[in-house]
């Protein structure tokens, strides 16, 4: 298992050494980061779950809230103690704000006039918007839209102290903790000597933020506390994906019959690839015949998130290609875990667990793997 230790664990990739500060002074920190312009983005509770919004200040953080985790199942429970970054991820990713689920193409929507700041953005969360930007930008024709929303956004990571039931990035090597991709990385300490935080700069305009914050320099106990924090989150890892070649094992294996077995329980449903932080499939409408009023234009095209389990998505000529529910499920996984190789070079998931717990037919990636694994 390759999982991530704190990013101070790592002498040379910091641009500042480590700094403390108690959890009453990252309000210093928000608004140093408001000063310059940033539309702040960050974790709220809302509708019964941690979501992303904005945030105007620290008070709108889900203080003492945490959430239990496991496949169709989420729950917000009451912590014993005032964490602000105490829970997991939740159904949103950050995917909503740079590759928003409905946006106009043309005539073309204005990129926002603020940059985004993302407030505890996770390591599997950063590992997720790097496969964006490689998917997006990465190849010879830039998404534009993506661009705009993308360029000069700021990260502010959060390290975990501890894992989701459905969480195994350490098993993708996407977690718990941030070793780079990131503006300023936090990890969050609640035991003696105070609630208080850990942070590294990763770039010099995340060290001239930290710098009007008051700080003092990391003592050894600060840095021990967040390595136990992070091997607590390692520890706590609610799933597994087993260590193989994934890619070798699904091109061999794409007549075996685990497929009609999760075809059986999948509704197709696409909420997987609607919380996935990495799946980017889209369809494109164009809308003629509004009248100036409404829109001041004749025409728009829209583009939209869609799902490789609709079977629009794959019309082609004459018809939809995957036809069954065991096509469509076999194609999200080996596209995930396997062909995204060939595409883009790394794995398509981050083993963030949002398709684990936001499936309503408690369908689990990682044990569809080792139930094909298991029987090859
Ligand atoms: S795997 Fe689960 S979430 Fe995905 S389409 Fe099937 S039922 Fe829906
Ligand atoms: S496939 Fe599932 S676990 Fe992997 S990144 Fe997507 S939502 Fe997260």
């Amino acid at each position: 298992m390759n999982a991530r230790q704190p990013h101070s664990a790592e002498p040379g990739q910091s641009l500042t050494g480590p700094v403390v500060f108690p959890a009453s002074a990252l309000d210093q920190l928000l608004d140093a980061v408001k000063r310059r312009g940033f539309r702040l983005i960050g974790p709220v509770v809302r509708d019964g779950a941690i979501c992303y919004d904005d945030i105007a200040s620290a008070a709108d953080l889900p203080r003492g809230w945490t959430d239990d985790q496991d496949a169709a199942s989420y729950r917000l429970r009451k912590r014993d103690d005032d964490a602000l970054f105490g829970y997991n991820v939740g159904p949103d990713s950050w995917k909503k704000y740079l590759f928003p689920p409905h946006a106009r193409l043309l005539p073309a929507e204005r990129p926002p006039d603020e940059p985004y700041a993302f407030l505890g953005v996770r390591s599997c969360e950063l590992a997720a918007i790097a496969i964006q930007d490689r998917v997006f930008l990465g190849g010879r024709h830039k998404d534009l839209h993506y661009e705009a929303r993308r360029e000069g956004a700021l990260i502010v990571a959060v390290n975990c102290g501890e894992a989701g039931g459905t969480c195994f990035c350490a098993s993708m090597d996407a977690g718990p903790c941030a070793t780079d991709g990131f503006d300023i990385v936090l990890t969050e300490l609640l035991g003696e000597p105070g609630h208080r935080f850990l942070a590294e700069a990763g770039t010099s305009r995340g060290a001239e933020i930290l710098g009007e914050v008051e700080t003092s320099p990391a003592g050894a106990e600060d840095i021990s506390a967040a390595h136990a924090a992070s091997e607590n989150a390692i520890a706590s890892m609610g799933r597994v994906m087993p260590e193989l070649d994934l890619h070798e094992l699904l091109a061999e294996n794409y007549s075996h019959p685990r497929w009609d077995d999760v075809a059986a329980r999948c509704l197709t449903c696409g909420n997987c690839t609607m919380v996935c932080p990495t799946c980017f499939c889209f369809s494109v409408e164009d809308i003629s015949g509004l009248t100036s009023s409404e829109t001041g234009g004749d025409a728009e095209r829209h583009r939209s998130w869609d799902s490789c389990f609709t079977m629009d998505h794959s019309y082609l000529h004459g018809g939809p290609v995957r036809t069954s529910g065991r096509s469509r499920y076999r194609q999200w996984m080996t596209h995930k875990l396997g062909t995204w190789y060939d595409q883009f070079g790394t794995s398509g998931c981050v083993g963030c667990g949002r398709c684990i717990t936001w499936c309503p037919a408690a369908i689990d990636i990682t044990e569809e793997v080792a139930a094909i694994a298991a029987e090859p």
